[in-house]
């Protein structure tokens, strides 16, 4: 149904998103559809705001999307920029509430074609003719008196004043099949009468997402529009309006729905919808990307960890299958985890350090302390923000290094054997400041220091760890002191068992 355009051979996509919310991640999966098509097809991607609903649409909600998507890493040759909301390309503005003279004049000629009609029917007026059909319980479709004026009648009754008209294209006179090959869906027909005459331009002429869309994918040259399954029904109204503006089809593709693990459609309800949510816990944009690519397409390797580049390389559009994806979040940290996993450790730190930072911590500036610090700790993290639990006792800012005594402490500060194990601890530690010029201990120098407070002050177990515990820490709990203490300086050590010590002798 759809031949290939010829005089549209080079592959153009574009993600359409309305600004007005987050980036949903379903979103996100169209535009990076969007990209690796485009992209390894040597093609255009292309980014157009669709801000006509101006209730709903807020320019922040603009800017916090392509600021996600450009976190992403989905680099679109065409459309708005992120940073300054300046357009880039020839087919512009891609802001369709800058456009608005453009839906006006295709409005025009639809009028004077008698594509299309005024329509003067008052909000009240459709309300009681879809009252009427629910009680005769029939489906609702908008039947204007008005679709039988001529346009001269229609502008005198403008004129005259205290009106305003909307636009409905007029649906009812075409009677017949709309047939086309979809990209995920095969074949796919509607028969025009399920829609019923519907509006172009609002009154107050503002026009809606249907008519923007043909007009904008035609003028743009798009020759693939991948989206959600939630427009297949639009493609009906859309191909009704490429055939009465003379338009060429693109090729269209309605991906699958994600569902929630309830099997329900996605959903706030069901935790994080948002690209920028995921962003702020500390997901990677690969990873994301890694994942949402797999809700709803497989690669023909059946690799589960894919980089950018292996999906650019994989990704075709035979494989985008139609059945509902469901959204696993396990299954996103743990993809998440293995690109964590993957990244060069001076990456890594600076990925997690604004996260330390927010949360106020602050390491050492020691490169060597950093590579053995994620060395220990990369295979606890399975997002970035679980760094801050990581780093927290290995932080040296504010007073004492941010170090405390915690209340949880108590106990093991009553037990009669803790000031002589804190205090053997102290000294322990000295003797191998006074021994070695390494700031740290060694792992085999605490296991060492260790013994010799089990020998010295005949404890053990509990007894013997807890106090240390306390004096590394501040409270008795928490990460491995084998991982912990060889990445504290001696000096900040001794300096904790002092204020530990402190505080047992005032009670
Ligand atoms: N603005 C529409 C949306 O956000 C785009 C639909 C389309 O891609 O045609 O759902």
């Amino acid at each position: 149904m759809n031949p290939p355009n010829k005089s549209q051979l080079k592959i153009r996509t574009r993600f359409a998103p309305s600004p007005t919310g987050y980036l949903h991640v379903g979103g996100a999966r169209t535009a990076l559809y969007c990209y690796l098509f485009a992209r390894q097809n040597a093609g255009e991607f292309v980014l157009r705001v669709e801000d006509t609903d101006e209730q709903r649409s807020t320019e922040d909600s603009m800017r916090q999307q392509l600021s996600d998507l450009k976190w992403l890493g989905y680099a679109y040759q065409e459309g708005v920029d992120a940073d300054t909301l300046n357009d880039r390309g020839p087919y512009g503005p891609y802001r369709q509430s800058q456009r608005l003279a453009i839906y006006r004049e295709y409005a025009d000629r639809l009028l004077k074609e008698g594509k299309a009609y005024y329509c003067f029917l008052s909000d009240e007026e459709i309300a009681e003719q879809r009252a009427q059909a629910e009680r005769a319980g029939r489906p609702h479709q908008v039947v204007s008196p008005y679709r039988n004026w001529s346009l001269k009648d229609a502008e005198k009754k403008i004129a005259d004043g205290g009106v305003s008209p909307t636009v409905r294209f007029r649906v009812s006179d075409l009677n017949r099949e709309y047939k086309f090959r979809d990209l995920v869906r095969g074949d796919v027909t509607f028969p025009s009468d399920m829609v019923g005459d519907f509006v172009l331009l609002r009154s107050g002429g503002m026009p809606v997402y249907n008519f923007c869309c043909v007009i904008d994918d035609a003028l743009m040259k798009i020759s693939h529009v991948l989206r959600a399954e939630e427009h297949l029904s639009n493609t009906l109204r859309q191909l009704m309006l490429y055939e009465a503006l003379d338009f060429e089809p693109p090729q269209f593709g309605h991906l699958s729905i994600i569902l929630g693990p309830d099997r329900q459609k996605l959903s706030k309800r069901h935790g994080a919808t948002s690209v920028h949510e995921y962003r702020e816990r500390g997901y990677l944009p690969e990873a994301l990307s890694n994942f949402i690519a797999l809700l709803g397409w497989s690669s023909p390797k059946g690799q589960e960890i894919l980089s950018m580049s292996e999906l650019i390389e994989q990704f075709s559009l035979d494989r985008l299958h139609p059945a509902a994806a469901v959204f696993d979040e396990a299954k996103l940290k743990w993809v998440n985890a293995q690109h964590l996993r993957a990244l060069p450790h001076s990456e890594l730190w600076n990925l997690i350090e604004p996260f330390l930072t927010r949360a106020g911590l602050q390491m050492p500036e020691d490169a060597n302390w950093r590579e053995r610090s994620l060395q220990l700790f990369k295979t606890s993290m399975e997002v970035l923000s679980d760094a801050v639990e990581l780093y927290r006792p290995l932080s040296i800012s504010g007073a004492n290094g941010g170090f405390t005594v915690h209340d949880e402490a108590r106990e093991t500060l009553s037990w009669p054997s803790t000031v002589k194990v804190v205090e053997e601890w102290r000294k322990q530690l000295e003797t191998a400041a006074s021994k070695s010029t390494s700031a740290y201990l060694s792992e085999e120098e605490f296991a060492t220091i260790q013994n010799n407070v089990k020998s010295n002050c005949a404890v053990k177990g509990k007894e013997l760890f807890m106090p240390i515990r306390v004096a590394v820490l501040g409270k008795p709990h928490g990460a491995e002191l084998k991982i912990l203490v060889p990445l504290i300086e001696k000096s900040i050590l001794i300096e904790r068992a002092k204020i530990v010590l402190d505080h047992i002798l005032r009670g």
